[in-house]
């Protein structure tokens, strides 16, 4: 149960952080910062610029640490070694001082001037606004046609109806952050995983860029990675309350391939089919999939107790933070 977000010291906190991961990515460290404190400059609140190094084993860190030596609003984040981009991320999340926070690419394939707009539309009062990458300028192969497929399973799966899921660009609410938690390649389920915490979401159009200096660090195996996170995702969304509702669906198939392999078992041994294979396979099939069921539902109801106990432990009332 995530605690209610407690609030720094007044001094301490800022209007705005703007949070960009970085792994490898030396030669975009000066456009990127420079570009983002352009497109700040009529920001009217107080803000920082925080640039996570993800444990890069090129020049980033310096280029970073020189930036942070030339204007003090920009912060550097030396990750000891590479953790991915969501760790980094929430790397990020957690040193921000913002009320809100927008986090984006520093390869420069989201465009910063695109913060004003999303700012704006977070005052309208939500606590998630998702940027929607118009023009997307990725191959189309191997990017643009896997990231279609798994916004469509994301949306049918979750039912949050967000179009592009993968694209860094948003801006939240700094309370909304302190009830989500991510991890693995899961930053591309945070809308699913807010609106699972009632949070107000919307999306809006945004530039994208494609990459001048370095190169992505992801192939086609980000694909298989997603899909995993996707049921890991459901698992926890849907079936986080109810675990024997989510265990008896698998076991259900089980129960009728046992029932089925049953009766051919019993069929073959009326009929007196002098089969060994008939003989054997159809009740050891049978005895299979009944086991199986069995495991599965066992499963489900050690899921139930473990989760009883937690409730017991924790009060599931949802805290203020969803009174609006
Ligand atoms: N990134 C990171 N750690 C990693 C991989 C990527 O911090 O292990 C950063 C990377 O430097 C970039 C952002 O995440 O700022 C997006 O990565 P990339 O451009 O490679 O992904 P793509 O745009 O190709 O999906
Ligand atoms: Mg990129």
């Amino acid at each position: 149960m995530p605690s209610i977000p407690s609030e720094g010291p007044a001094t301490d906190r800022l209007d705005l952080s703007v949070v960009a991961p970085l792994y490898n990515e030396s030669q975009n460290v000066d456009p990127l910062v420079e570009w983002i404190l352009e497109a700040l400059v009529g920001y009217p609140g107080s803000f920082e610029v925080i640039l996570v190094d993800d444990g890069s084993r090129d020049d980033t860190w310096g280029r970073v640490a020189a930036a942070s030596a030339r204007d003090p609003r920009v912060q550097g984040l030396g990750l000891g070694r590479n953790v991915g981009q969501t760790a980094a991320m929430m790397a990020g999340f957690d040193h921000a001082r913002g009320r809100v926070v927008v986090s984006l690419d520093g390869d420069l394939q989201n465009d910063p001037r695109d913060i004003p707009a999303l700012l704006a539309k977070l005052d309208e009062g939500y606590d998630l606004v998702c940027g929607w990458r118009q023009q997307r300028q990725d191959k189309f192969l191997l990017r643009k046609v896997p990231s279609w497929v798994a916004n469509r399973i994301i949306r049918r799966l979750t039912g949050v109806q967000i179009t592009d899921n993968g694209c860094s660009l948003k801006a939240y609410r700094r309370d909304l952050l302190d009830r989500i938690s991510l991890y693995a390649e899961q930053h591309r389920f945070i809308p699913a995983l807010s609106a699972s915490v009632g949070a107000r979401i919307t999306e809006m159009p945004v530039r994208h860029h494609a990459r001048r200096f370095g190169e992505s660090k992801y192939g086609i195996s980000r694909t298989a990675k997603v899909l995993v996170d996707l049921l890991t995702l459901k698992m926890i969304t849907t079936f986080r309350s109810r675990p024997l509702l989510g265990f008896g669906t698998l076991a259900a198939p089980m129960v009728a391939g046992a029932l089925l392999f049953a009766a051919m078992a019993a069929v073959a041994a009326a009929r007196f089919v002098p089969s060994k294979a008939q003989a054997l396979v159809f009740p050891g099939a049978a005895l299979l999939c009944a086991g199986a069921a069995f495991y599965l539902l066992m499963l489900g109801l050690v899921a139930e107790v473990a989760l009883n106990s937690e409730r017991e432990s924790a009060n599931e009332i949802p805290t203020a933070w969803e009174v609006r």
